[in-house]
């Protein structure tokens, strides 16, 4: 099988909403009037964000995901994206699953493969989104503002948690990883969520490389600090209740990485519009702190006792 017939088989499809797909040497996009193009690169290395044995259909997914997740942080609408493709080889069941877990999620967003680039290689994937939003309404890290709460979705730390399995760092039982795999490896990006937030909240980004590295993002943005009510934070983690080590707890959820959330920040007068956004994008949405004036990020406990803060993000190159 040649590049092209790779091509037309598995990651050919037709068009609804794009323009002009697969096929020639650009896609073709038609953003409604009124509406700004968000455009967003996530690239995924064999070794550095996936094993090489991970399940292709999982992989698929999460190759477009983070992606999604991104056009969810801005409150952009998904519509189409391009798929850079490194292979060492046609390999044909992979191949299957891949495009099987990819395309299913795009369906499920309505985001349309309309392009990319097919090389023999290294495992290595671009994949390049295309979303709309209003002009002006994207949510944008720089909003937030002092005495605004800040809020996470749904969980943190799981996938953290099955990535030190993974790694031979922590032993864990067999149906805990398993349970913990699934967001690892099938994170679910906020979209609906990040929709239902325009107008609504001040500043949002999503988390990939662990909530308070992602989050002095935002307060350097905005020019502004935090403080973060840990035991808040800890109650997030969906399986906090199988680690025994407080440490580990914060760990995976302050530091944890891959969970693919999205922090946001609203004024207090939004309460009530954040929890209706929460319920129609029925994401669960939780406070764990808030906007000060002065600053950097302080960590307290349930007590509001002052916490060390030594749980740095995740840094390519750091
Ligand atoms: P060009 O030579 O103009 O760069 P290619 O020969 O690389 O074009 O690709 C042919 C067509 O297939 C183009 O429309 C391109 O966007 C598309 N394409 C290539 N690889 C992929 C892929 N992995 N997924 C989706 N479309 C692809
Ligand atoms: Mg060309």
């Amino acid at each position: 099988m040649g590049e092209f017939d790779l091509i037309a088989r598995y990651f050919t499809r037709p068009v609804r909403r794009a323009a002009l797909g697969v096929g020639d040497d650009c896609a073709l996009l038609a953003p409604a009037p009124g509406m700004q193009l968000a455009v967003s690169s996530d690239m995924l290395v064999e070794g550095r964000h996936f094993f090489a044995d991970v399940d292709p259909e999982a992989l698929g997914h999460k190759a477009l995901a983070v992606n999604l997740s991104d056009l969810g942080a801005c409150g952009a609408r998904p519509l189409a994206f391009t798929l850079a493709l490194s292979l060492p080889r046609v390999d044909e069941p992979w191949l299957a699953g891949f495009s099987r877990g990819l395309l299913a999620l795009a369906d499920s967003h309505g985001c349309e493969l309309v392009g990319g680039d097919t090389t023999q290689g290294p495992l290595n994937l671009c994949i390049t989104v295309f979303g709309e939003v209003p002009a002006g309404q994207a949510l944008l890290r720089s909003g937030a503002r002092a005495g605004d709460d800040i809020y996470v979705s749904g969980t943190l730390g799981d996938a953290r948690l099955a990535l030190e399995a993974l790694l031979g760092h922590q032993q864990i039982a067999p149906d805990l990883l398993a349970a913990t795999r699934q967001r690892l490896e099938r994170p679910t990006p906020r979209v609906a969520l990040g929709l239902a937030l325009r107008g609504v909240a001040s500043s949002a980004m999503d988390l990939s490389d662990g909530l308070l590295g992602d989050l002095s993002h935002i307060l350097q943005a905005s020019r502004v600090g935090a403080r973060i009510d840990t035991s808040l934070t800890s109650a997030l983690m969906a399986h906090r209740n199988a680690v025994a080590d407080p440490e580990l707890l914060r760990q995976c959820t302050l530091a944890g990485g891959d969970d693919y959330e999205l922090a946001f920040t609203a004024p207090p007068v939004q309460r009530a519009a954040v929890a209706a956004a929460a319920q129609a994008s029925q994401t669960p949405v939780a406070r764990i702190g808030v906007i000060e004036a002065e600053p950097g990020l302080r960590l307290v406990d349930g007590q509001g006792r002052p916490v060390e803060n030594r749980y740095a993000s995740f840094d390519h190159f750091g």
